[in-house]
Parts: structure tokens; sequence; C-alpha cells
């Protein structure tokens, strides 16, 4: 995220150029131009003036980055914080990283202010812009005259959920006593197994939302697939209960469509494709989230023998009926007078062989004897 005055940009076109400027009555006091972007590490500084002065107009302020050792954080006059959250975070990953004893003294709309629990030597104080929704480290005594912290009052289960959520997110069903060993390991500190579990529930809740969420707007995906990637191929398929055929709302009965399927293929995967070699790798996984399903795909070769997806898919199980109508898709997309002149390679996908029997009937099919005997070994040695 930056902003530029304008006038500053034109004092600089000015000096480079050296062109009188006419500048509008209206646009010559200073006016910010606000430009975000994803990635706030883009750019380290902004030109947000602290004050109304004329002096401090371009003035240019650090923006707050998390460290990945909170401990060396530098505490800056000036930086900016996105919001009043972000820079709470910020004091306790602070606080947790470096022990010490933390507390918030003051916390409203406009004003945040953490200090010390002993001696109140450290502080720092965060103010909301007057023009903008950021918030600011007004001031700051970044010395500490106290001692090391074994129990970091700051350090919520909120916090910690944020901390955790990816490692929850990879598996949700981990321990609590691996969530307790990782915090004791990683910061010296000892969380409770009460603790432990409303962290993990609260991680389990946000997940939940986000999935909801991002099911929720599937519709809005695929359109924006299309609309940035003309050309290409996108099939959603929705189920509907019988009571959504009525038209009526039936108390109690959740009308709303449930995901089914869907289908990409990209129109620039397409077209790289049909310009390599005729091969074609068909393979299905199942997908670790809470509403599990398998992610079919299939993959081409480039010139320079690397994989390129050519499309994938994302269904209820793998049966035949899924595989049927991804190849359907795949075979509509391509045409079928590619398909047959491509050669399919498979690791005996459960409902494939019939699929391909039924799509494209006239079809060689042959099986690596290596594989076969590899797969017959390993499912004698299981069953004895
Ligand atoms: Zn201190």
């Amino acid at each position: 995220m930056f902003a530029l005055t304008i006038q500053n940009a034109c004092k600089q076109r000015r000096a480079t150029k050296n062109v009188k400027l006419h500048i509008p009555p209206t646009l010559r006091k200073p006016y910010r131009v606000l430009i975000a972007c994803s990635s706030p590490s883009s750019e380290d500084f902004l030109d947000i003036p602290l004050s109304e002065d004329e002096e401090d107009m371009g003035k240019r302020f650090p923006i707050h980055s998390p460290l990945k050792n909170m401990s060396e954080y530098k505490w800056e006059v000036g930086t900016l914080y996105v919001s009043r959250e972000e820079f709470k975070d910020c004091a306790t990953a602070y606080a947790v990283s470096s022990g010490r004893g933390l507390r918030f003294s003051k916390v409203d709309l406009r004003r945040v202010k953490v200090e010390c629990v002993e001696g109140y030597e450290w502080y720092a104080y965060c103010g909301k812009s007057k023009h903008e929704r950021s918030w600011q480290l007004k001031s700051c005594n970044n010395k500490h005259n106290c001692s090391r912290e074994l129990k970091i009052g700051i350090m919520h289960a909120k916090w910690l959920s944020k901390v955790f959520l990816n490692k929850i997110a990879e598996n949700p069903k981990i321990k609590l006593t691996t969530l307790m060993r990782k915090a004791y390991t990683k910061w010296n500190v000892e969380l409770t197994k009460s603790k432990a579990s409303r962290i993990k529930q609260f991680a389990l809740d946000e997940l939940q939302e986000t999935y909801i969420e991002q099911y929720r707007r599937l519709y809005d995906y695929c359109h924006e697939l299309l609309k940035t990637n003309p050309g290409s191929s996108v099939h959603l398929k929705v189920q509907r209960i019988p009571e959504f055929a009525s038209e009526r709302p039936v108390p109690g009965v959740d009308l709303r469509p449930r995901f089914e399927r869907v289908y990409v293929m990209l129109d620039a995967c397409r077209r790289s494709f049909m310009a390599c070699r005729p091969m074609i790798g068909l393979d299905g996984c199942f997908l670790k989230t809470p509403y599990g399903g398998w992610l079919l795909t299939a993959m081409g070769w480039d010139p320079n023998d690397q994989i390129l997806p050519i499309a994938y898919a994302v269904v209820k199980a793998e049966t035949k009926d899924s595989w049927t109508w991804f190849l359907q898709h795949l075979c509509d997309d391509l045409g079928v007078d590619k398909i047959r002149t491509c050669t399919f390679m498979s690791n005996q996908q459960k409902g494939l062989v019939p699929t391909f029997k039924e799509l494209l009937p006239g079809l060689t099919i042959g099986f690596v004897l290596d594989t076969c005997m590899q797969i017959s070994r390993r499912d004698i040695q299981r069953s004895s």
C-alpha cells in the first residue's frame, strides 16, 4: 500500500522535466492518492503525513511487517498498522517471543497503549490516523528494566489460534499435547490443556467459516475464471433438494444448492497442450479438507519435460460416474479427433477402464506388466 501527494508528484515532475505546471486551485491543497496493493512488503514506506503540518507532508513512514523472530522487532515511532488488531497482534507476538510481561493498559476506538507490567518503563502507544483507516505508533520507550516472565498475560487463545491455524488446517485431528509441546519449544511458555483445547476450537471454527464462505462463493469464482480467461471451460454442478421444485419456501428446510462437482480447463492450458506431445496422464487423489472430496486431474508433458496441467475437477468420490463426467468434458474441449490420437496413462484409477470402453469404443488398453506385478506383490504381502 502506498500513497503520494499530488503536490509532491508535481514538484518532482517539474524538477526533472523543468516544465511549468499549472495546478488548479482545488488541487493546491495537499491531496492524498491511495492505491492499495495486496502485498505490503512491495513498498516499505508510506507518504501519509503524521500531522496536518505542511512540514510533515511527504514524510515517509515505515509499514509494519511481522518478523519471524518477533523478539527482534524494532519499535519505530511513525510505523503504520493496517488496523488496531494488527497492532495488538504485533504487541502480543513481541511479548510472547521476548518473554516480557506486557499488558494493554488502554484500548478504545482511537488508541491502544501497551506497557510492561513490572516497572512500567517500556511502553508503546498507538493511535488511529485522523484521515486514514490505518493506525500509527505515536510514541514508545523501548527500554526494559524487567526480568523475563514465564506467564504472558496477553497471550490469549484467539491469538494462538491464528498462529496455529495452518498447523490445525493441515491436521484437524491434531492432539492437544502436540500443540502444548509446540508452544513450549517455540516460546518456552506452558499451555494448559483447557487453553490448548480452546485454541483448537477457535481455529476449527475459523476454518469452518472460511470453508463455508469459499463454497458459497464458488459461482463468483467460476465467473471470475471465465472473465479473466476467455475461452476457458468451467462447469459447476450443484444438487437441489426435491422441495426446491415447488418454488415455495418450506419452513425448516434449507433450499440452497449444494456443491456436487466442478470442472476447470483454462484456455491457455488447452492451447499449450495442443502444441505438445499427445500424451495425457490421469490421476486422482483425495482432498484433506473438512468436506473431503476428490481431485481428478489430466496432465500433459511440455517440450521441457515438465508437467503441464490440462484440466482438473473436484468431485465427491472417485467413481465411474465422476470419471465419465470428467472425460466427457475433456473430450468436448479437446475434440474427439485429438483425443483419439492421444495415449493415456493412469495408475489403475477406480472406474477408469470401463469409462474408456464406454466413451471411446475401440481404444486399445494395455497394462504395464512390471507395475501390475508390483501391485500384485504388494497385495499379497498385505493379505499375508
Ligand atoms: Zn519490561
